[in-house]
């Protein structure tokens, strides 16, 4: 590597790239993100859907909120406050037991303030990624990257053949550029080639990630049976979180959009029967029916919605960030900001 650095490279323009993205260009960094998805917010994203008759409708589909736990982390947050890109959702969260079909527990006091990002999750990447010394380029997945001595640089080449350049420094930010499910999903090996360091390869490796399905549901009027806009569910197989996303700050406020979180254990019984492929939009209705069953189960008077599908997040979430770990004491925060 170069001593001075100028050019760099991030992998992946989620939360994590995008932060990353754009500290290195208030440094003075020219810095590309390249980035497989349609648009920046990877885990963090924001997802837009027509109905038939012409209705907009936006879901976070992936994280809900966040809230921090580090100091410097939480300077940043007053900085994206300050700039509109996040704000406090300040609703209350109640646990929900499916066997007594019963609330049963209210968020305590000082779990921390919730954050989302305005008018969407993918707020804060959108941002960093059009910050001056950032370029980020959406659709394109680095396929390959490779050093070369000759030059002290590192070649990207997209998975299509495309070159991408040269950069002095790269910065991967999804282990998918090291592991083998990246062959599973492209046929291809994965981007870069840890064999030089088998110890690192090993632990990214073992780092635990959660399937997880959501349900992205809109009704034409407030469920007002349902006292509270965030619920974690207890005893349930199929159920894990429900947020009223509507009920966040910046949203539109003309439908009541609420998603949906499956537990992991039923998110991979579902991917042990239809595979690490796409799922199929016939696996994605018995979805999509499974888990508002659950919810109509629950006898809270939940109307038939006008809007109703299903994402697959193949990799989701880190069991110790997984509300399903708290579930049974009490309603959790994410902590995607969180110490450590
Ligand atoms: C439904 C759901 C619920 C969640 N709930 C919680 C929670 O309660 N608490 C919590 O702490 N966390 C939660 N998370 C997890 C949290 O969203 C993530 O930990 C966080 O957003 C990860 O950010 P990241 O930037 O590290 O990764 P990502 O957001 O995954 O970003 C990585 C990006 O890299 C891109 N990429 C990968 N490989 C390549 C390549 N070769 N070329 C180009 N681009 C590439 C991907 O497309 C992706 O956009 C949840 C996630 C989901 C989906």
């Amino acid at each position: 590597m170069k001593s001075v650095v100028n050019k760099v490279a991030v992998l992946g323009c989620g939360i994590s790239g995008a932060v990353c993205a754009s500290v290195l260009a208030r440094n003075g960094v020219s810095v590309t993100v390249f980035e497989s998805g349609r648009g920046p917010g990877g885990r963090m994203s924001q997802r837009r859907e027509t109905t038939e008759d012409g209705k907009e409708l936006f879901f976070d589909h992936g994280a809900p909120f966040f809230n921090v736990s580090d100091n410097n982390v939480m300077n940043l947050v007053h900085e994206w406050e300050a700039r509109g890109l996040v704000a406090e959702w300040k609703e209350t969260f109640r646990s929900f037991d499916c066997i007594s079909c019963k609330f049963v527990d209210t968020e305590k006091d000082g779990s921390g303030k919730k954050y989302v990002g305005v008018p969407g999750m993918n707020s804060i990447c959108r941002a960093m990624c059009h910050e001056a010394g950032v370029e980020a380029k959406f659709g394109i997945t680095v396929g390959r990257l490779e050093w070369l001595d000759d030059i002290n640089s590192w070649s990207l080449i997209s998975l299509d053949g495309q070159n991408l350049g040269h950069f002095d420094g790269v910065v991967a930010s999804d282990k998918n550029a090291v592991s083998p499910r990246f062959t599973g999903v492209t046929r291809r090996p994965p981007p870069l080639d840890l064999s030089l360091f088998p110890e690192l390869a090993l632990k990214l490796q073992d780092v635990p990630v959660h399937s997880c399905f959501a349900l992205m549901l809109a009704f034409s009027e407030p469920l007002t049976s349902i006292p509270v806009k965030g619920i974690s569910f207890r005893n349930s197989e199929v159920l894990s979180w429900a947020f009223c996303d509507s009920s966040k700050p910046g949203r539109s406020a003309t439908s009541e959009c609420w998603v949906l979180h499956s537990t992991a254990a039923y998110a991979k019984a579902v991917i042990r029967e239809t595979g690490l492929q796409k799922p199929s939009n016939e696996a994605l209705t018995k979805v999509v029916e499974e888990l508002f069953e659950e919810f109509q189960n629950t006898g809270l008077d939940i109307p038939q919605p006008f809007f109703m599908k299903a994402h697959r997040w193949r990799l989701a979430l880190h069991p110790c960030d997984s509300p399903l770990k708290h579930a049974q004491t009490s309603p959790c925060m994410p902590s995607i900001f969180k110490e450590g």
